[in-house]
């Protein structure tokens, strides 16, 4: 197999066939080539360091009811919680103090009218809050806040938000269905993702790696998904059983397939490097959650971007996605030295004070702003006609 596999790896593009035989890679001789080869593009296309986006989980109310997720609205057990205006730019305030360049502002999913003026006002303090000689137009946000009316990623945005991050989670519709309730539509998901680019947002996505039922070819596609929707970020991590949740049924064949989950969430990462190469991949700690040092293997598969937890201790426990979530007890500034002494001990550098966008992100508006002669403006808001409305639950007013 080693010599299929360095013929492969001798390419610059990858096709469908290439993709399956690496992601299905067993032999250790195998991965380790694969691992280093994507290392290797990592450092020619990105360079070595590391991008920290403190992660505020800001509110675990949704109206979702994903069949994976701990926080769905059927979960009743959850102790339902919202942070305070003044907690998340405290927050965001620590993040830029310690040198971290951005934050990724993360919650439930809510479209009512009280929560879109809420995260708006949010996103605009933030800027101003964070602003200072080292960060002169305050910190890089990035919104994690699932499926929005078009008007509300135009208003986030306008309010400083410049990159957003939304999971197909399975790029099969068949599999996103699978995982899904009927109600919610990958087809709205993809438009999503199109809206955002459109509005001028540098788009993530990503997929969970080891839903019951997912196939190489599966995988193989959701790589060919995110070059085709041309992302500039990727977020992919292990699925992992929550047990008060409908896939909770699964927690024996998580629990007989978790080595093969992992190592394979490790060879996505190294795969869309290598397919993929100047896009930010997030280390994430989900990778974390399977093993101690799953985000350090993360960063040597080819990872780029960390997101350390800076949601105040007392509601991190109520965030719980999947069980077994780490860091839920340490603060943030132990976070912070744990996972510098993480990333060194990887041979990489944390990168201080700096946004971290994506190189393919840089060169793409490095690009247009030459077109359009325009050097250093923000791209152009432009709203398309969207899709008809989402349902949104009420929610009393923050
Ligand atoms: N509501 C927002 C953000 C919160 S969920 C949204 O949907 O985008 C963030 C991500 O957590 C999801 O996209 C999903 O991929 C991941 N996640 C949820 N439950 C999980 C589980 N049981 N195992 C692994 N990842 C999970």
């Amino acid at each position: 197999m080693t010599t299929a596999i360095n013929n492969i790896l001798q390419k610059d593009a990858l096709d469908r066939n290439d993709l399956i035989t690496l992601l299905t890679a067993t032999a250790p001789a195998d991965i380790e080539l694969i691992r280093s080869a994507a290392e290797k593009t990592l450092l020619a296309k990105c360079g070595n360091k590391v991008f920290y986006r403190g992660l505020i989980e800001f509110s675990n109310l949704c109206v979702c009811d994903c069949d994976y997720c701990g926080i769905r609205k059927s979960n009743h057990s959850v102790n339902r919680y919202t942070l305070s205006k003044d907690e998340i730019i405290a927050a965001a305030k620590w993040c830029a103090e310690q040198g971290y360049g951005s934050v990724v502002l993360q919650s439930g999913e809510r479209r009512d009218a009280a929560f879109t003026d809420f995260l708006e006002d949010v996103i605009a303090e933030i800027k101003s809050a964070t602003a200072s000689e080292k960060l002169p137009n305050g910190a890089g946000i990035t919104l994690s806040v699932g499926e929005q009316e078009p008007q509300s990623y135009e208003r986030f945005y306008k309010a400083g938000a410049h990159r957003y991050l939304l999971r197909i989670e399975a790029s099969d519709p068949k599999l996103f269905a699978s995982i899904h309730p009927q109600d919610q539509s990958q087809e709205r998901r993809i438009d999503c993702l199109k809206t955002l680019r459109q509005i001028g947002y540098q788009v993530g996505t990503g997929v969970m790696i080891g839903i019951p039922g997912q196939t190489a070819e599966n995988l193989a596609d959701d790589v060919l998904f995110f070059r085709d929707m041309d992302v500039d970020m990727i977020g992919m991590g292990p699925y992992i059983v929550h047990n008060a949740t409908p896939m909770g049924v699964y927690a024996g064949y998580y629990n007989e397939s978790k080595d093969r989950i992992f190592q394979t969430a490790l060879l996505m990462i190294a795969v869309c490097r290598l397919a993929l190469k100047d896009v930010n991949i997030a280390s994430t700690t989900a990778l974390q959650a399977m093993r101690d040092d799953g985000r350090e293997l993360g960063l040597r598969y080819g990872a780029n971007v960390i997101m350390p937890q800076t949601t105040p201790v007392d509601v991190r426990r109520d965030y719980l996605l999947y069980e077994g979530k780490p860091c839920i007890d340490e603060d943030a500034a132990h976070c912070r030295t744990c996972l510098e002494m993480r990333i060194r001990s990887v041979g990489r550098e944390v990168a201080v004070d700096d946004w971290g966008d994506s190189k393919k992100a840089l060169r793409k508006s490095k690009s247009n702003n030459n077109k359009n002669n325009m050097e250093g403006t923000m791209p152009i808001v432009m709203i398309m006609e969207g899709p008809p409305p989402l349902r949104g639950e009420p929610y009393p007013t923050l």
